[in-house]
């Protein structure tokens, strides 16, 4: 069937709205339509090519992922060598750089020599090949004279044009700029990539130039690139502008993407200038940079001053400080932060890196480390990247020296030797000695004393900080056994404040069950939690004998903040002191445990509630069966009598399947209770 002159057009016409509205959203940055109006052209246009096979054309916008994959590289020699550009680490050696170029160029005043300026992306170099208008091929940069043919790969990049805009384009325009994968889809991909566990990209770097190098063009498309020209190479049949800056702006009004960082500067005080503005924002930028760059701007400049080896003379790289080194990892440590967190430490051979020398980089969490493998004696990349804790980014695993060592998060803590815990889904490893790290000091001892907590009047913050650096204050007990006459001495300490405090001290030793188990900072235990489990258990010896189980019976105590209190009171030093409190007069009235209803109507039968229910919250269904004498627990055993089963039940489900467990619905249950 004969494609008709209407049809034809139609679908040319959607072709050139959907390049415009590419070059809208890509290169000016500045869309005219929303993403659904632009979703439903490019399905019009689908469409119509679905139907009518001949309208299908390689310059299409359609036609971005269409190609197979292929099974080598071809090569690409390049018509004009891709050079590389001389480096300037210093503002000497680019006042250097400058000086000659005054010199050659026998210029005398910096006025008369402009520059054009970007920042240097760090990425991949590309060269793209359009001939009359249309994207033919696309190669990296290789060795500079021959690359690897990756046109399949670099079609999938939409912010390249696979046909230019405009009309005055060269017939053969060669294309030169950098594809870079921008931080927030480096950071998503990792993201994606470690949920699924499978391979991340140590930097954006690599991310680029890995994906330029698939085989699968399917591949490289699911990848979020995106590119910036930045000069040309090989132009046939056409005029360019006489200034390297006008040739970029002419880039960009046929539709490629230029960075708009960009700036014309004069002479090396305009260039430095240039280098300290983006240096600022070099973080906040959305893409990588590792330095600037500088061209002479003027091409006939460009021509008199000509070519060393392969560098041109009127072009240099201002790096910044490297952000990445490599250094060796002489030992693992773990650190305890304040509210008691453990944090694997890795101590480096000092190296400088981002402009400083760094000793020690995070490892952030067990986890991540054993994730990255890295082992004492490593050589590692550390990264330092603006004001971010530097991070140990990946190891050099041909480097590993033989008896290179494990590291396993420690049974207990570096300061204080109490027990180290982790619970199940938990990244984060804690010191459970709350009331005796003196990690976690300050923080507690602040805690202790807060109004809502035992409420001493007259110990602030400050004065806590003070007396725990003097070593005064190690854990809460020691509060009990200042005496006015030492207080009296401290800074800003009268007499007269001095006996205010230690009254306040002493009558907050009359307190409750309920403030004394808040003002222990166990984590997630707040007031309202402590307050049912003093009510619910009466007396502290019945709280710290305590089981998870036991605890789960307390209305909104959960499974976590069951393991957490066990935890706390299964750590002996906490225990030791709450005695010496207790010894030095703190007290509080105590009373019977509430009477559970063990012969209710649910006596003796343990629940597990999972999913959402139709009606009524967990929370709530929790009350009921406790109400009735049942017990909730938070994992299905073979204890377990009963699964309350929601909307959405999941791995509890299947395991409580598995074991034989009742499951049950909302209206079993409730009718369970009303028998
Ligand atoms: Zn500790």
């Amino acid at each position: 069937m004969s494609v008709s002159i209407a049809i034809r057009k139609k679908a040319e016409s959607l072709r050139e709205q959907i390049r415009h509205h590419n070059y809208r959203y890509h290169v000016l940055d500045d869309p005219e339509i929303p993403d659904a109006e632009y979703d439903r052209l490019m399905r019009e246009l689908l469409a119509l090519e679905a139907e009518y096979d001949e309208l299908v054309t390689h310059d299409s916008p359609t036609q971005r992922v269409g190609d197979a994959p292929i099974s080598a590289f071809g090569t690409v020699q390049h018509e004009l060598p891709m050079l590389s550009l001389a480096n300037a680490f210093s503002e000497d050696e680019l006042r250097e750089f400058h000086r000659r170029v005054m010199e050659r160029l026998e210029l005398e005043g910096d006025a008369e020599l402009s520059y054009a300026a970007e920042p240097k992306l760090d990425g991949a170099a590309v060269s793209l090949l359009y001939e009359d208008g249309v994207l033919v091929r696309g190669a990296t940069r290789g060795d500079g004279s021959t690359g690897e043919d990756i046109t399949h790969n670099i079609r999938t990049i939409e912010a390249i044009p696979l046909k230019l805009i405009g009309k005055s384009y060269p017939a053969r325009l060669e294309v030169r700029g950098e594809v870079f994968m921008p931080k927030a889809g480096f950071e998503a991909y990792n993201a994606r990539a470690r949920a699924a566990g499978e391979k991340t990209f140590v930097n954006p770097r690599n991310a680029a130039a890995g994906s330029l190098r698939q085989l699968d063009p399917k591949l490289t498309a699911e990848r979020p690139l995106d590119m910036y020209a930045y000069s040309v190479g090989k132009v046939e049949g056409g005029q360019l502008p006489a200034r390297h800056s006008e040739i970029v702006d002419r880039l960009r009004d046929w539709g490629i993407k230029v960075c708009p960082e960009r700036r014309v500067v004069l002479g090396v005080e305009g260039c430095l200038a240039f280098y300290k503005s983006i240096g600022e924002r070099r973080n906040a930028l959305s893409y990588e940079i590792d330095g600037v760059v500088y061209k002479v701007d003027s091409l006939q400049m460009q021509r008199e001053l000509g070519f060393v080896s392969r560098a041109p003379r009127w072009a240099i790289a201002h790096k910044f400080p490297a952000q990445e080194e490599l250094t060796v990892v002489e030992d693992v440590e773990f650190q305890v932060g304040r509210t008691g967190a453990v944090t694997p430490v890795a101590r480096l051979t000092p190296v400088f890196v981002g402009g400083v020398t760094v000793s020690n980089a995070t490892l952030h969490n067990i986890d991540e480390l054993h994730r990255k493998d890295v082992r004492i004696g490593d050589t590692v990349i550390v990264r330092r990247a603006g004001d971010v804790i530097p991070e140990v980014v990946s190891v050099i695993l041909d480097r590993r020296p033989k008896g290179s060592r494990r590291v396993q998060l420690p049974k207990t803590c570096p300061v204080c030797n109490s027990h180290i815990e982790r619970e199940d889904g938990e990244t984060v490893a804690r010191c459970t000695g709350g009331l005796f790290c003196a990690a976690q000091r300050t923080e507690a001892l602040k805690h202790f004393v807060s109004r809502r907590a035992l409420d001493i009047e007259g110990l602030g913050a400050k004065l806590v900080e003070q007396l725990v650096a003097i070593g005064r204050l190690k854990t809460p007990a020691d509060i009990f056994q200042l005496n006015a006459t030492e207080l009296s001495e401290l800074d800003r300490m009268g007499t007269k404040s001095a006996d205010n405090l230690i009254a306040s001290i002493n009558k907050s030793k009359s307190t409750t069950l309920a403030r004394f188990l808040f003002a222990l900072g166990i984590r997630e235990v707040g007031e309202a939690t402590a307050a049912s489990v003093a009510s619910h258990f009466g007396r502290l010896a019945n709280v710290i004998a305590a089981t998870e189980e036991d605890l789960q019976r307390v209305p909104d105590v959960g499974p976590v903040v069951a393991a957490r209190v066990r935890a706390f009171f299964a750590e002996e030093h906490n225990l030791e002191v709450i005695a010496r409190m207790q010894e030095y007069g703190v007290v509080w009235q105590e009373s019977d445990p509430k009477v559970v209803a063990e012969d209710g109507i649910l006596g003796g039968k343990t629940f597990v509630i999972t999913g959402t229910l139709p009606t009524m919250t967990r929370d709530a269904a929790k009350d009921l069966i406790q109400a009735a004498g049942g017990k909730v627990a938070g994992s299905v055993s073979s204890k377990t009598d009963y699964l309350v089963a929601g909307e959405k039940a999941g791995s509890k489900l299947a395991k409580a399947e598995k074991l034989n467990v009742d499951i049950i619905d909302e209206a079993d249950l409730l009718k369970l209770v009303s028998r």
